[in-house]
């Protein structure tokens, strides 16, 4: 990909008027086009500012502080995100269920779906659905079936009345359990599904499926797009990510989280902190592995290069790394504005206006 390319595919301006919002293109359009960017790792971001507990990792705060997360919503799109996806990620009956709050299941669907569609709307965002791992997925469990398909049943069901422009299906240990997932979309909804699945240590998922394997049932079952989201990092994700690419003939999806992990330690749940007796870091003590921006922007980059036009950051994602990865792309968000500008420093700056005297110390920095 030319740097011409690149900016060729820049950014629409973000505040759309009502007229302009009707002709947006649909997720399908917009990735014939070119890269979509879609902000996720909303849990986590949360969590960091206070509003979500890390271990449930259900975003009550949809109850709580329901403006938080519209404002989260909003700092991801002033950032580069052309997807405001609902905050449904964890809010389904098992999970509720887990912290004894199952009676709140249809309020915080619609709340989330409420505020998303509302923040799609005003910045001509696409308005994304997104359903998840229900952690009760057991092969050899026919009650435990059920109890996902209805979970999905459900939670599918709501987006579409939503009138969501597509549907999410993310972060599955169990290759199967994705398929169910899609199922549920196509039998659901009438909108595209993204269906992306989760590694952890080893290259395989729970059901013994390789990336590309998983990628090639859920093209075969029909996804408009396939791909990887969570736990590894960009650099081992990425290995996995090419072959992908060219296994499947559909639109690819890559969202790993913005963590520095390695081939020994290949996903952020088992990195583990030399600094602190070689503890695990996952969840609350990864800030020493976060990627920089440089490294988001270069991933952005690499993966567009080989094709892989659904892009996005999963959990540990800030707005920041947000917009390093639109800027990977060469678009400028209106975040961009506020992108570094070194040359007005008080030590490092070029410009004229900077004193000598300050310029001078430089080396002694
Ligand atoms: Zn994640």
């Amino acid at each position: 990909m030319t740097s011409r390319a690149l900016k060729k595919s820049a950014a629409k301006p973000r505040k759309a008027t009502r007229a302009a919002r009707a002709k947006e293109p649909g997720l399908m359009a917009r990735l014939a086009k070119g890269p979509v960017i879609c902000a996720e790792g909303y849990v986590f971001e949360l969590e960091r500012r206070g509003y979500l507990q890390a271990g449930a990792f259900v975003p009550e705060v949809l109850i709580e502080h329901p403006e938080v997360v519209e404002q989260l919503h909003r700092d991801f799109v002033h950032a580069g995100s052309d997807v405001t996806q609902a905050l449904t990620y964890y809010v389904h009956r098992e999970k509720l269920r887990v912290i004894g709050r199952e009676k709140d299941l249809l309020p915080m669907n619609r709340t989330a779906l409420s505020i998303a569609k509302k923040v799609a709307r005003e910045t001509g965002t696409l308005f994304a659905g997104d359903i998840c791992n229900t952690n009760i997925y057991d092969p050899t469990d026919k009650k435990a079936l059920k109890e996902v398909n209805r979970i999905f049943a459900e939670q599918v069901g709501w987006a579409a009345e939503a009138g969501v422009d597509y549907i999410v299906a993310e972060t599955y240990s169990w290759g199967a359990e994705a398929l169910l997932a899609l199922e549920a979309i196509r039998k659901y909804s009438k909108v595209p599904a993204v269906v992306t699945v989760c590694f952890h240590r080893e290259e395989q998922l729970r059901d013994g499926w390789s990336a590309v394997e998983a990628c090639k049932r859920l093209e075969d079952a029909g996804a408009e797009v396939v791909g990887l989201n969570c736990h590894r990092g960009p650099d081992t994700m990425m290995p996995l990510l090419k072959e992908v690419r060219k296994a499947v003939k559909c639109h690819v999806a890559a969202l790993p989280v913005p963590y520095r992990t390695t081939p020994e330690q290949p996903s952020f749940m088992s990195l583990t902190d030399p600094c602190c007796g070689d503890a695990r870091a996952f969840p609350t003590g990864l800030d020493p592995f976060m990627c920089t921006r440089s490294q988001m922007h270069d991933f952005g980059r690499e993966a567009y290069a080989l094709g892989i036009n659904y892009l996005g950051i999963c959990c540990g994602a800030g707005p920041h790394h947000i917009r390093a990865l639109a800027e990977g792309l060469g678009r400028h968000p209106e975040a961009s504005k506020y992108s570094a500008d070194m040359s007005r420093h008080a030590f490092f700056g070029t410009n004229k206006k900077i004193r000598k005297v300050q310029t001078d110390y430089r080396s002694r920095l």
